[in-house]
């Protein structure tokens, strides 16, 4: 059996042959590699913009302690609904979301065509996973394979065929996968969010909100898995974000340029130091990526033991609603950063202080002047039309 490198989609075109190898396995070489625990090799993302393997290390980053909490936070509960990183040109926005790649956390990947995980049985029972996983499952065997996260750039001249999939050139039968569906379980990172096309856009906001989506092209069909971390940067002097974008973001990172003098002279100099000698640099802060990689790692999986108490979380409610803000998804982000936090810091509960350290990154830009103008001139229509229907 065979399959193109970029094309396993959950369900296969019409007359194509019916592909049973998870996502992103290659080869039945490959996917032995993986049944067998031994290390496969990482799969080769050739259009995915994937960032360059030698980061500047996140822990050599000056300042910004905001967008680091924040960035961690995002990378440690998915719940969380991703960052956005808003400030001005240079402040080290993109550094610090290509830094993330040697802190990313491992997760359960599917050995399975469905996409079926241990976790679905453990919540939903064994009706919850395919016949096929289901047998597998009895029998003691794994359904999924550890496998790190990744970051997935989206480049900024991206057209809608490359976010979605088109048909393969040198196999015109299949449809080859898209950046959204290489995002699936990772992180999807869009620089300069507010400049993308809006049906690119449009395109990432639907992906996202369903967790998967459909490419049709001619007698072509096939469905992906997108479940991502959405993670943006913008530079608000280079235009506005729609609102509809703006609300997909769970964090709302202020990434303000350094502001005392010896703080910019070390960052010139670390960034001087990492461009001369990249390889001597990033050795230098191995031993610290490696135990922030390993906090992630602990906090991700003690996240579903983190409660938060009825009395805590109704505080939340009631600052979000004495700031009038509508979405509910400000609730959402504000929980569960608030989880993360409590989490990183290695405990089950969340307590005031942790709410109160993530609100102005869950709540800040959400309060809406239109909506609240809107809202004033229906109420005081309502009043006109209650007075006439009483007069007569
Ligand atoms: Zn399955």
């Amino acid at each position: 059996m065979s399959a193109e490198p970029n094309s396993s989609p959950l369900v296969e075109e019409p007359g194509g042959e019916p592909v049973r190898l998870p996502a992103g396995i290659r080869s039945l070489k490959e996917l032995a590699e993986r049944a067998t625990g031994r290390p496969a090799e990482p799969v080769n993302e050739e259009d995915a913009g994937l960032a360059e393997p030698l980061a500047f290390p996140f822990a050599a980053i000056v300042g910004q302690q905001e967008m680091k909490l924040g960035l961690l936070l995002a990378v440690i509960n998915p719940a969380v609904g991703g960052a956005l990183l808003i400030g001005p040109r240079g402040t080290a926005k993109t550094t610090a979301v290509r830094g993330l790649v040697d802190l990313l956390p491992k997760v359960p990947r599917s050995l399975c065509f469905y996409g079926c995980l241990p976790e679905d049985v453990e919540q939903g029972g064994i009706d919850a996973v395919c016949p096929d996983c289901a047998r597998k499952y009895a029998e003691g065997k794994p359904l999924a394979v550890l496998d790190r996260v990744r970051l997935v750039e989206l480049p900024l001249n991206a057209r809608l065929d490359d976010v979605l999939g088109q048909p393969d050139h040198r196999n015109p039968r299949r449809i080859r996968k898209g950046i959204l569906a290489q995002a699936d379980r990772n992180i999807l990172y869009i620089d300069e969010v507010n400049l993308l096309q809006d049906e690119v856009a449009d395109a990432i906001l639907d992906a996202a909100a369903q967790g998967h989506y459909t490419v049709r092209r001619g007698a072509l069909t096939a469905t992906y898995r997108a479940r991502f971390v959405l993670v943006g940067s913008m530079n608000p002097e280079e235009g506005p974000l729609r609102p509809q974008i703006l609300d997909r973001f769970g964090l709302r990172l202020w990434v303000p340029g350094l502001k005392t003098p010896e703080e910019r002279l070390e960052a010139y100099r670390r960034a001087q130091a990492y461009r001369e000698h990249p390889h001597q640099f990033v050795a230098q802060y191995a031993e610290e990526t490696a135990a922030l990689q390993a906090e992630i790692q602990a906090a991700r999986q003690r996240l579903s033991q983190v409660t938060i108490s009825d009395e805590i979380a109704s505080l939340g409610a009631r600052w979000v609603s004495q700031l009038g803000i509508a979405s509910l998804r400000a609730e959402i982000t504000l929980f569960e950063a608030a989880r993360a936090l409590a989490a990183a810091d290695a405990r089950t509960e969340v307590t005031l202080d942790d709410l109160r350290q993530v609100v102005p990154l869950a709540l800040r830009f959400r309060r809406s002047a239109f909506m609240q103008d809107y809202a004033a001139q229906r109420e005081e229509e309502d009043q006109l039309l209650t007075k006439i229907i009483q007069q007569n």
